[in-house]
């Protein structure tokens, strides 16, 4: 059997209410976490492999609830542009030109990225879902697959299709947890969501959707409707689903009161929303009204990387500066949205987000003896407002490996690199 044990360090299980454990030991077994916490109360293993994290900080993998992986090929392309055109003219655009093969090696580029920063988990809705699902079950990486339903598309019925079938094959496959991804209510017309709720329902697959993204969105939504999104998704029964809602810039006092009502996970890209000037989501409301919170990178085209501890900064002092309070999103809940919150937004609570016994074994080892992250006063301050995506220096995802110290175990970065910028030229030539 095979036993890995992380030794030395300082061990946040991010439990509710749980303090760092200083010379804390981290016990997995197979794929799965058997102990985490004090040295003193660690069972012995002595035929375990041993790894040394002095000066290291212990956490759950960081968890990417929305993204695009794929636009990993995008970075850079189309920058300081108001969204409508950036989508209509550039986004849409090109990716009307990719392949299966583009989007797997942009889907590989960016995992490569996400396991170097400590992400274990992301969820993803991009075109060619099969390529992107592929990519992250080679890299290793824990996914929430999604193909992007676009009511306009002629064919999107068949799309559904597909993706009834994708998600019914893909459940059940280790790492592997799919969803429906309608895009959004406002490429979605009624009948569409509601023949996804059918599916999602018949499945118990959950959906993940962009919501409220926009003052726009909303403004349309009430014209052509007379309710909001939130209003209009709750009236079709898809928030009576597990549901990932990205974004929700743009609340009502009675949206919010839906979405924490029906329990909706909320996956706040605040990088993607400040880039795109969207507006920044009310998110020391929502957290005091127990909304689900979680945080997502959205896609490299509009943020333009895949760095977690980027998010968890601007979700904190965005949110101080937005109200004026520097007390709003305290550090302890910004981690907690990146972690424990964000598997719970992706209905994943059970299994991931937190060092618990018997949970699925995604860590991430942060290395604290560097010079912006001493002295150690209070590690979780330095998670979320000193340390960088490269400061991590191990990732394990369901008790493997699958970063060490600048070396993928599993992918070939520089051919990853290649294939990717190979893939983005022929795009946007
Ligand atoms: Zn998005």
């Amino acid at each position: 059997m095979s036993v890995l044990r992380l030794e030395h360090g300082i061990v946040l299980t991010m439990e509710p209410g749980a303090a760092p454990v200083t010379d804390g030991v981290v016990v997995i077994e197979r794929e799965k976490i058997r102990f985490a916490g004090a040295a003193a109360q660690a069972p012995g293993t002595p035929d375990a492999e041993k790894v040394d994290c002095t000066g290291c900080v212990i956490l759950p993998g960081l968890v990417n609830s929305h993204t695009h992986v794929a636009m990993t090929l995008l970075r850079g392309f189309a920058d300081d542009m108001h969204l409508q055109p950036w989508l209509e003219e550039k986004i849409w655009p090109t990716e009307m030109k990719l392949k299966p093969e583009d989007v797997y090696w942009g889907a590989l580029l960016g995992i490569c990225e996400m396991l170097r920063g400590g992400v274990t988990c992301f969820s993803d809705m991009y075109h060619f879902f099969r390529e992107g699902t592929e990519a992250a079950v080679e890299g290793g990486i824990r996914v929430c697959p999604s193909g992007v339903l676009l009511g306009f598309l002629p064919n999107a019925g068949d799309l559904l299709g597909e993706a009834r079938e994708f998600v019914a094959e893909m459940q059940g496959q280790p790492r592997v947890h799919p969803m429906f991804g309608p895009h959004a209510p406002y490429t979605c017309p009624d009948a569409l969501l509601e023949r996804v709720v059918a599916h999602a329902a018949e499945l118990q697959a959950p959906i993940h959707i962009h919501v409220s993204e926009t003052r726009k969105e909303v403004e349309d939504s009430l014209k052509e409707y007379g309710e909001t999104p939130v209003q209009r998704l709750a009236r079709l029964g898809v928030l009576d689903q597990q549901v990932s809602a990205a974004h929700c810039v743009h609340l009502t006092h009675e949206d919010r009161a839906i979405l924490v009502e029906k329990g909706t996970g909320i996956a706040h890209c605040g990088g993607s929303n400040l880039k795109l000037a969207s507006g920044f989501a009310p998110i020391p409301q929502l957290l005091a009204e127990g909304a689900v919170l979680g945080l997502g990178t959205d896609g490299c085209a509009s943020n333009n990387n895949l760095d977690m501890f980027e998010e968890m900064l601007l979700a904190g002092i965005v949110s101080k500066c937005v109200t004026g309070d520097p007390t709003a999103v305290p550090a302890e809940a910004a981690l907690a949205m990146a972690t424990r919150e964000g598997a719970r937004s992706l209905g994943l609570g059970e299994k991931i987000g937190t060092l618990t016994a018997g949970k699925q074994a995604d860590v991430a080892v942060v290395d604290c003896r560097r010079p912006h992250l001493q002295p150690l006063h209070n590690v979780v301050s330095h998670l979320v407002y000193s340390a960088r995506a490269d400061d991590v220096i191990m990732t394990i995802v369901a008790g493997e490996i699958v970063y060490r110290e600048g070396i993928l175990e599993r992918v070939d970065e520089a051919e990853v690199m290649a294939k990717a910028s190979e893939a983005a030229r022929r795009l946007t030539s």
